[in-house]
């Protein structure tokens, strides 16, 4: 299973490399390895092959995972849908970014609970809908400019570091590389207000989406499967 893991992120950071080249040598892309669909004991073999940063979807798993290899200096992303009942729990294990503001309304939520909670900050990351289907969260892409800077504003405790989006489930490329191209364009309108970080791209897409300016990648079976 090692030989196959280191298999596999050799070839996805090949891909990365070539599709961030064809952007710019300037361009830097980040790979937060997605362990959702793996045993523990793989994120701790990924970790020892030279991966840091880790992403979950479910804070559950999120704190089982950051508690069992406590011991590590691993970088823990939320990347899920975060429900209200579950932001004490994820507070408590300051994650390293949030993926997935999804609304003014958990926006808030989070804020608050964060005040209480020895005036503590997290940095996070607004979520688009940008491909508009209903089954995904997010923010629609015609907002998101107005919104973010009304969370920024209104959010003293959260650090809004940039955006977040998930590429359509379409076999598409043109309709996904449209939602890539929405995102980026309310990134590029963002970065004066501080926005750094946008980010698109998993398994299926994420060369497509460096190509589209992506700057962080979400990947989990490319790397785990
Ligand atoms: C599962 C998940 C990923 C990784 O998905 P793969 O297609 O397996 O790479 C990325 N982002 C989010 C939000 C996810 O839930």
């Amino acid at each position: 299973m090692r030989d196959h893991l280191r298999e596999n992120l050799d070839r996805v950071i090949h891909n990365i490399e070539q599709a961030r080249l064809s952007v710019s040598g300037h361009h830097i892309v980040k790979l937060v390895a997605v362990g959702k669909y793996t045993e523990i004991e793989n994120i701790q073999s990924l970790y020892e092959l030279g991966q840091r940063a880790f992403g979950e979807n479910q804070v559950q798993q999120l704190e089982s995972r950051a508690n069992q290899l406590i011991e590590l200096p691993i970088e823990w992303h939320m990347i899920g849908t975060l429900q209200k009942n579950k932001i004490n729990k994820l507070i408590k294990l300051n994650p390293f970014l949030i993926h997935s503001i999804d609304s003014i309304d958990l926006a808030l939520a989070l804020d608050s609970r964060l005040q209480n909670s020895d005036n503590q900050k997290l940095d996070a990351l607004m979520q688009i809908n940008s491909s508009g289907e209903i089954t995904k969260s997010g923010i629609e892409a015609e907002k998101a400019i107005e919104l973010y800077h009304e969370m920024q504003e209104r959010c003293t405790n959260i650090d809004f570091q940039g955006v977040m989006s998930i590429g359509a489930n379409s076999d598409d490329r043109s309709e996904v590389q449209r939602n890539f191209e929405t995102t980026y364009a309310v990134f590029e309108k963002l970065k004066k207000s501080g926005a750094n970080i946008c980010s698109m791209g998993m398994s299926g897409d994420y060369e497509l989406a460096i190509k589209c300016g992506s700057n962080l990648v979400r990947v989990g079976s490319k790397i785990f499967r």
